[in-house]
């Protein structure tokens, strides 16, 4: 493992540690940092920043968007507790790092994309790095993806003004979903939505944090 790595993964470690009275996990499932440590998020990057892919932050991807600080991808993986048979929805593929992420975590990941550069470099990236169970889409993931629904766990890595009931409603029972919630570059909370056996739904405030917002409008849709 480069040192650059070993460094992220340490920064990773102690992050979790402070803020354990907010999110709960003093450390992550060894399973989230291995493939944390297994995908390397370089190659998810502008040639330009690939000699900050170890800094704890975010960066620009291009399209005024931005691939999440690796801490927050590491904490927002663990939070959905996922196992290898689940199907998980991703609002926001990005890059498409934390889709590898949670490709390496899970049987099926669906995710969409809004703006269709991203959308089509990420399907290529991951299909090039490999990962065959990732369905990228582009479209508006504030609807979801209802005849793929219902999913184990939903991770939306763009801040919505509110819970979208969509994807509450695509949640199954005993799922869980991640999500920012607050108004564009203002604040904003991590928030944690589980649904019971009986369809129930429990919201969490997980910590506060600063996301691009997700974009919403009516939009096509196209495979
Ligand atoms: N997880 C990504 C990664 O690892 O690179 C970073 C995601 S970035 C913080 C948020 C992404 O959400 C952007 O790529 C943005 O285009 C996308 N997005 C914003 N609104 C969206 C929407 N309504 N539907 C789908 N994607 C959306």
């Amino acid at each position: 493992m480069s040192k650059d790595l070993e460094n992220m993964l340490d920064v990773i470690r102690s992050e979790a540690k402070c803020t354990a009275s907010y999110t709960g996990r003093e450390a992550f499932d060894k399973r989230v940092m291995q493939a944390i440590q297994a995908v390397d998020r370089a190659a998810f990057l502008p040639s330009h920043y690939k000699k900050q892919a170890y800094d704890n932050s975010p960066l620009l991807i291009g399209h005024g968007q931005t691939i999440s600080q690796p801490y927050i991808v590491a904490l927002m993986t663990d939070l959905l507790d996922l196992t290898p048979e689940d199907t998980v929805l991703e609002i926001g593929t990005g890059s498409g790092y934390q889709t590898a992420i949670l490709a390496r975590l899970a049987q099926q990941i669906f995710t969409i994309e809004k703006i269709l550069e991203l959308a089509d470099s990420s399907k290529r990236r991951l299909k090039e790095l490999g990962y065959q169970n990732v369905k990228v889409r582009c479209g508006d993931g504030y609807y979801g993806w209802k005849e793929k629904a219902p999913f184990d766990a939903i991770i939306v890595t763009a801040a919505a003004t509110h819970m979208p009931q969509n994807l509450l409603d695509q949640l199954k029972s005993g799922g869980r979903m991640i999500i920012p919630i607050g108004l564009p570059y203002m604040h904003q909370e991590l928030m944690l939505a589980s649904k019971d056996k009986a369809g129930k739904i429990k919201t969490e405030s997980i910590l506060d944090v600063a996301f691009v917002p997700l974009i919403v409008e009516d939009s096509a849709v196209s495979n």
